[in-house]
This record gives C-alpha cells, sequence and structure tokens, in this order.
C-alpha cells in the first residue's frame, strides 16, 4: 500500500535556489522526498532551507509539521556593524572584563571621529608599532573587500564599513595564519538552546604570516574563496599540507601533541559562542519550529587567547575538499536530527489538520474534535481493550519515531504491528487520535505515564504545536543530571552536536520564558572562575603526581570535545569537589 494511502508520508525537503547541495544529498540518502511546487501544496513540505533569510509570513504562515532553517532577526549578531554594535552594548552593560573577546571596532562614517582619537592616542603611547587595523565592508562575505591599513592615510572607504584592531599576533601553525570555523546551532532562543558541532574546521592562509606586506591577502585572510586562488594553494606546505584546511579533529590532535591546554581553550570559545548569543536573544522572538546554523569565526592569537571576528549567518556548505566532506556531510545529517523529526511529522494531513488550527496572532491549535478518550489517559494496567489497543499503536509510534530518528519517515510495513495505519478510511480516525501527540516529545510518556497527564485533561493544553523543546517548560523537578528522562531538558548530545547552554539549573531556568540575561551572565562569571581555579588546581596536581593528574584530567575531558555521553558541567564540579 502506497504510504500517502494511510496518510504517513515520506519528510519532504524544499529548497531555495542557492541552498547548499550537500543537504539535498543528505536529506535524499536519509529517505527525504523534494518539494515539487507543480505538484504538491504548500502545506506539503517538512524543512524549507534558504541560504537567504525568510519573509515575515513564511514564519507566520508556518504549520506545526514544518520547520525552517533560520530564526527571524539574526543580522542583529551576523552583520559586522550591528555585531559591534551588540557587543558594545553589552560590553558596557556588563563589564569589559567578560566582554573582551572581540577586536574594538569602529563603524565607519559614523564613528570616524571616535577612531580617529583611538588611532591618534595610539600612535603617541607607542609610535603605533604594535597597531594595525582592518577595514570589511558591512554588506559583503567571503573577504570580499577587505584591506589591512597602519598608516591612517591609507583608509580609503565609499560605503559603510567597521574598522577592527588587527589582531597581529596569531597563533602560527609552522609559519601559517589560521582561524577556526565553529559550527553553532541555536535550537531555540526561549528558551535558549544552544549546541556547538564538534568537528568544525580550520581555514589556513596559503602564505606564510608577515607583517612586512599588508597587502598580501594570502598571508592575512584566511577565507577558502580567496585562498583556493593562491598559487600556494595546491601546494604540499609545511605540517599544513595541500589545500587551506583541516578537520578540527586533526587541530585537536595537534593542540595535544604540543600540549597545548585545549580544554581551557574550548572553554572560553564555547563562553563567547554563549555571551555572543545573549547579545541576540532579546531582538528574536521565540519560534519552536526555527533553527539557525551559525558559523563562528574564531582567531587564537599566540597566547592562546581566543578572538570573535565574525559569526556567519548561512556559512558555506560547499564541499571543496576531502574535509569538507567529512565535516560538512556530518553536521548536515546532525542538524536533522536536531530538528527533531518524528513519525507524526510524516502526517501532513493538510485539511484534516488545518482545520483545527485557528489562528491567534500565530499558529495554535484549537480541538474541535473530543479529547482523548479517558482511557488514553490511563495507565496500562487500568486500560480497557480498546484503549491498550491504542497504546500499543502509540507505542509502535513512538518506538518507530526513536528507531527511526535519521530516517524518520521511512515506510512501515502495511502488515507489521507497527503499522501506524491500516487503510485509507481508518487514517483520520487514527490520525485524530495520535494528532493529540501531534508536537508532544515523545507519544510513550505522555500516553502512558497518568501522573504526567492531568494537565492534559483541560482544552486548553489537549493540543499543542510540535515544539523542538517544550513550550513552557515547567522547572525541572528531578536533579540536573544527564541520565534525568525529564523531557523539558535538552539532550546533551545530539550527533556530534554538544549542547553548552543551558549548563546547569540556574541557567536552564534563567532562559525560560523571559530569558533572564543578567542572570545568565552571572552564572557564566561563576562558570568562569570556577573553572579557572579548577585548572590550576589541575595544574597543582600534575606538579605533585602524575597518577593524580590523569584522575583529574578525566573530569575535564569533556567541556565541548569529551567522550561519547558528556557530563554536563555541574556534574563535573560536584564529582571534583567530592575527590578533593
Ligand atoms: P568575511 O565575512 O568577509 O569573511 P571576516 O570578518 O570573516 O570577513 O574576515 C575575513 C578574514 O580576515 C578572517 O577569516 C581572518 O582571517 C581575517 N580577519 C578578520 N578580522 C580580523 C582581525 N580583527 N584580526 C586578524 N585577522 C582578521
Amino acid at each position: 500500500m502506497a504510504e500517502k494511502d494511510c496518510g504517513f508520508a515520506p519528510l519532504v525537503f524544499r529548497l531555495h535556489g542557492g541552498a547548499p547541495l550537500v543537504v539535498r544529498e543528505v536529506l535524499l540518502e536519509r529517505g527525504w522526498e523534494e518539494y515539487d511546487e507543480d505538484e504538491q501544496e504548500q502545506g506539503d513540505w517538512n524543512l524549507y532551507w534558504r541560504s537567504s533569510g525568510f519573509r515575515n509570513s513564511d514564519f507566520k504562515n508556518i504549520l506545526p509539521w514544518q520547520r525552517l532553517n533560520h530564526h527571524l532577526k539574526m543580522t542583529h549578531i551576523t552583520r559586522k556593524d550591528y555585531l559591534a554594535r551588540h557587543l558594545r552594548r553589552m560590553k558596557s552593560a556588563f563589564g569589559a572584563a567578560l566582554y573582551d573577546f572581540s577586536p574594538a571596532a569602529f563603524i565607519l562614517p559614523n564613528e570616524y571621529t571616535k577612531f580617529l582619537g583611538v588611532y591618534t592616542k595610539n600612535r603617541t603611547t607607542d609610535g603605533g608599532r604594535s597597531c594595525y587595523w582592518i577595514c570589511k565592508p558591512v554588506h559583503l562575505s567571503r573577504g570580499r573587500g577587505i584591506y589591512l591599513f597602519k598608516d591612517i592615510k591609507d583608509l580609503v572607504y565609499d560605503s559603510s564599513l567597521i574598522i577592527q584592531r588587527y589582531i597581529s599576533n596569531p597563533l602560527l601553525i609552522s609559519g601559517y595564519k589560521f582561524d577556526l570555523r565553529i559550527y553553532v546551532c541555536v535550537k531555540s532562543f526561549c528558551p535558549l538552546v544552544i549546541y556547538v558541532h564538534q568537528e568544525g574546521l580550520v581555514r589556513f592562509a596559503t602564505e606564510k604570516y608577515t607583517l612586512a606586506s599588508l597587502d598580501n591577502l594570502y598571508s592575512h585572510l584566511t577565507n577558502t574563496s580567496i585562498n583556493k586562488f593562491g598559487l600556494c594553494y595546491a601546494m604540499d606546505k609545511e605540517r599544513v599540507g595541500r589545500g587551506c584546511k583541516w578537520t578540527m579533529s586533526k587541530f585537536r590532535s595537534f593542540l595535544h601533541k604540543q600540549d597545548v591546554n585545549e580544554l581551557l581553550l574550548w572553554h572560553r570559545i564555547s563562553n563567547i559562542i554563549t555571551l555572543t548569543l545573549l547579545a541576540a536573544v532579546p531582538c528574536n522572538p521565540s519560534n519552536p519550529n526555527c533553527l539557525e546554523l551559525l558559523g563562528f569565526d574564531i582567531l587564537i592569537d599566540s597566547s592562546y587567547k581566543p578572538w570573535l571576528l565574525e559569526v556567519n549567518h548561512s556559512p558555506a556548505l560547499s564541499l571543496d575538499c576531502p574535509a569538507d566532506v567529512t565535516v560538512k556531510k556530518g553536521l548536515i545529517n546532525d542538524i536533522i536530527d536536531l530538528m527533531n523529526y518524528r513519525m507524526m511529522d510524516g502526517f501532513r494531513q493538510k485539511e484534516d489538520i488545518r482545520k483545527r488550527y485557528t489562528r491567534s496572532g500565530r499558529w495554535c491549535l484549537k480541538p474541535k474534535i473530543p479529547l482523548l478518550p479517558k482511557t488514553l489517559h490511563a495507565t496500562p494496567s487500568s486500560s480497557t481493550s480498546s484503549s491498550s489497543q491504542d497504546t500499543v499503536l502509540c507505542c509502535s509510534v513512538n518506538d518507530c519515531a526513536r528507531n527511526n530518528s535519521r530516517y524518520a519517515s521511512r515506510p512501515v510495513h502495511p502488515n507489521s504491528k507497527s503499522t501506524m495505519c491500516s487503510g485509507h478510511e481508518k487514517a483520520p480516525q487514527k490520525l485524530e487520535k495520535m494528532n493529540v501527540e501531534v508536537g508532544s516529545d515523545d507519544l510513550k510518556l505522555t500516553t502512558l505515564n497518568s501522573t504526567r497527564q492531568s494537565h492534559r485533561n483541560t482544552p486548553s493544553s489537549a493540543f499543542k504545536l510540535p515544539s523542538l523543546h517544550k513550550h513552557k517548560p515547567k522547572s525541572p523537578t528531578v536533579p540536573w543530571n544527564r541520565r534525568t528522562q525529564d523531557r523539558d531538558i535538552p539532550p546533551c548530545r545530539v550527533g556530534d552536536f554538544i549542547l553548552t547552554f543551558p549548563f546547569n539549573e540556574a541557567t536552564w531556568k534563567a532562559s525560560q520564558e523571559q530569558v533572564d540575561v543578567k542572570a545568565i551572565v552571572n552564572e557564566v562569571r561563576k562558570l568562569t572562575k570556577r573553572l579557572g581555579s579548577s585548572f590550576n588546581e589541575r595544574k597543582r596536581t600534575m606538579a605533585d603526581s602524575s597518577q593524580s593528574c590523569d584522575a583529574v584530567r578525566d573530569k575535564f575531558e569533556f567541556l565541548l570535545w569529551g567522550p561519547k555521553d558528556p557530563p554536563l558541567l555541574s556534574e563535573c564540579y560536584s564529582s571534583n569537589a567530592e575527590t578533593k
């Protein structure tokens, strides 16, 4: 029987012109189908992927089973001048000590006088020896229009640009400059949920770094779009190799061999990401059907201090070299997993479902069908035979969905017990029952757990949008723990995406409903202090004995790049405290 006959259809993706090919490739591999505008209706897709932003109407008209790959107002941190402005605002609100990770920047033409003041002061204090500047047009990307200068007479501009202090002492590998492209997923803004991908890219300049020639872009810029045209691109460069990219794993193993404390570095990077995204929180309305993949460009200087250069709205996903293939295919697979598609999203019974929705400001669901039969709310032991049938059905759906997180809508054999619908004419009725759970994170939990069910007995809560996370979660009633079964707490790892925010119960609470930026910043501050002292402790312990060094080290092998199932930061503190 055709899947569509029972209302359960393959997941469908829609790509806007210019969307990366790797997205199509990965989705087809996962069994998705591509949206056909001529054949299908507006509501027939599950994922709409665009490289550019969406229109307001796209956000307004989104249906419960649909996801968009952008949040509404990301330009607040992805446009160079806006980012500079927002970080300045955060710096003055929360202190320069915390927000010291972005090079001083001036937006021209408006801030020319301000820049001139700083430039002149700098010239008089150290003769201008150590101060270099980099100019970047605010609207452009991929290194276009960028140039460096030391003397103000070389500053020319005819459009809006930012002048940033040039980090002139970058960490070098065999004389080559590099920066890190870190992939970050903002799963939601309210609650704020941030994942960082373990496997990013390291992007090299292809000519050796020298301040003697500021106009050699192959020496100063690390953009692939520039370096792939360099003469040395294909050459086998000392240590760096051919091309201009490494995977993050290769870089980590390089750091490891150099005996660098990479964990402290990763922690600092993670802080930069959180603190930067906090700047965007007030501008971004919550929309559980959206998710954002950002590319953070981080430069490490010779003292291992990471600097934020910029945040990319649609990080390049082209596959130019083997490192790209390794990193980007995994990344897209993981991002699809993070989008949390379930079997229910394959039910695009347009009219049937749409009828049950009314719009009030945003999509909200109002039941026009009766609530679930009481028996469905009962515990399995008290079920009647019909309810237990339903329960079996729901469990099967759930099990199936869990087993198929990567292949959520793969066909289910029609004769199998776990088949969701047995015939076309029965579909609406079954769907009706299951539709109660459209949007629920876990069908099994909500059908079998009677205590958690009680709040569903009111009409207003009987139907919910399918949220990537529940919209208004209760405070966790269980301790903040990676082993928790509480569905409100986002999983600490999805593929190679590691949850970096929230990182403890306090930050989780502070990021609900109205995100309490001040409280979160305080937690980040505390975390930094505690980690700092823990690292000092670790150093001391290392000096004391190599055996205990291993014990302490184990507790910090998790920050971003740890074991398969990393514990949460707070767990590490408590276990650290216990061992002291
Ligand atoms: P674009 O959006 O055009 O790529 P970026 O801000 O990412 O602009 O800058 C391009 C490259 O220039 C970076 O990848 C980095 O190599 C270099 N760069 C940018 N800003 C600085 C800076 N302040 N200090 C040192 N290098 C920088």
